[in-house]
């Protein structure tokens, strides 16, 4: 059924004007609101008598499911972060954050102002329960009432949503972080309200790096300073989890200097993959295989994408531009990615530049022959590869930044260890 057929349903069950029922679900469905949910809220809306039946039901945050319908919940609010959305063509904005009793944490989203603060306690009757990514999500609207108790309700949470960059995941909202600015620049970009200026670049702590954006930049943020941010949001943007500054974000300068590690985390690349993306990440395999279109390869020199037999797929017949790369299949039992090298570092492992390529192609009368020599010399073994780590439908892919043989090959292991023995 689409949204004018449920309407159409409605609207004669309530004996109410077709017209007014598709708009009124229309605005509840743009809210994100589920369909049945809407129904729901339209019918108590136009006095239906059989809604009053269904009232809700009190249920500890541990018991609900995506299934279940509206809810009474008595919980500690852990976070409570504003946000604006545009609505109807207007800005509009909400609360989102976490919920928490003894016996879970729950996300929810306030569309009226209840005044939620961290730390409070709250009963909330009749919230709406809708799914969210395989989980449940409470949604605080015009039909929930919010009482404040006196009395705080103990929780095994921290409250206010303190977190490092490592732990931080694509959904995440109203996230309290101290990080150093490593990488700033000011951008224009193409918004919703035309050319806007935002910051964009890279935070780092010790746990690690993440790209964020500023959407309405801030003369706090700016490279090498440490700021405190209250009320930050995730998205996933290019595939890696981005943290989010907007006007509703606090910002405060720090006097002392965030320390940044220099290493990546190591992750298996099962984990790596499934979390989504990751920023900044080190995994090790083995080398399984060098894909085709790796070695010397021909660009176009207007979009700098890859094309085959001087011909660009979206700019026809070019001069291709001659270029170094790899695509290559990194592999440690749980998963594979591909690993793709940029021209450095392929120089590196190809061990001569882009002329010694060309002149190597030349001599024999094709430019297969050097992704050959680079399959030689890296097929079979082991690389610990440091870099972004993307996911999308077309598989993972690890822009490398560092490449290097393995510490750890059990070959090299055997012979250091016969070494040292004196064998
Ligand atoms: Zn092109």
């Amino acid at each position: 059924m689409d949204l004018e057929d449920h309407a159409e349903e409605l609207a004669s069950d309530l004996g109410v004007d077709n017209e007014e029922v598709v708009q009124g679900l229309r605005n509840l469905v743009e809210y994100s609101v589920p369909i049945d949910e809407a129904k729901q809220s339209l019918r108590r809306k136009y006095g239906d008598e059989s809604v009053a039946s269904g009232a809700p039901t009190t249920k500890q945050i541990g018991e609900i499911t995506p299934d279940s319908s509206n809810v009474t919940v008595t919980a500690r609010v852990l976070t409570a972060g504003e946000r604006s959305i545009r609505y109807q063509g207007a800005d509009h904005v909400i609360v989102e954050g976490k919920l928490a009793d003894e016996t879970g944490v729950i996300d929810y989203t306030a569309w009226e102002d209840f005044g939620l603060e961290p730390g409070d306690t709250i009963t909330a009757g009749n919230a709406g329960v809708r799914e969210w990514d395989g989980d449940p999500e409470l949604n605080l609207g015009e039909n929930t009432s919010v009482s404040f108790l006196e009395e705080p309700l103990e929780v095994p949470h921290d409250i206010g949503g303190k977190s490092t960059l490592r732990e931080l995941q694509t959904g995440d909202r109203a996230v309290t972080i101290s990080v150093r600015v490593l990488e700033c620049e000011r951008r224009t970009i193409d918004g919703r309200d035309g050319e806007t200026e935002i910051l964009s670049g890279v935070f780092g702590d010790a746990s690690g790096r993440l790209p964020f954006t500023n959407w309405d930049p801030l003369p706090e943020i700016e490279e090498g300073v440490s700021v405190r941010i209250e009320n930050a949001y995730v998205r996933e943007f290019r595939g890696v989890p981005e943290v989010n500054v907007s006007e509703h974000s606090r910002v405060d300068a720090l006097a002392e200097s965030v320390d940044v590690g220099d290493d990546a985390p190591e992750m298996a690349i099962g984990d790596a993959v499934a979390s989504g993306g990751v920023y900044d990440v080190c995994l090790v395999g083995n080398l399984l295989a060098v894909r085709d279109g790796s070695g010397l390869i021909q660009r176009c020199p207007e979009c700098n994408r890859v094309i085959q037999k001087g011909q660009c797929r979206t700019h026809g017949g070019v001069d291709g531009v001659d270029d170094l790369r790899v695509k290559a299949i990194l592999d440690d039992g749980t998963a594979s990615v591909t690993v793709v090298l940029d021209d450095e570092l392929t120089s590196e492992v190809y061990g001569g530049t882009l002329e010694d390529a060309l002149e190597q192609a030349r001599d024999a009368m094709d430019q297969e022959v050097v992704a050959d020599t680079i399959r030689e010399r890296i097929v079979g073994r082991e690389y610990r590869v440091r870099g972004h780590l993307s996911v999308d439908e077309y598989g993972a892919n690890l822009d490398a930044s560092e490449f290097d043989e393995s510490g750890d090959d059990p070959a090299e292991r055997a012979r250091t260890f016969l070494t040292e023995v004196g064998a």
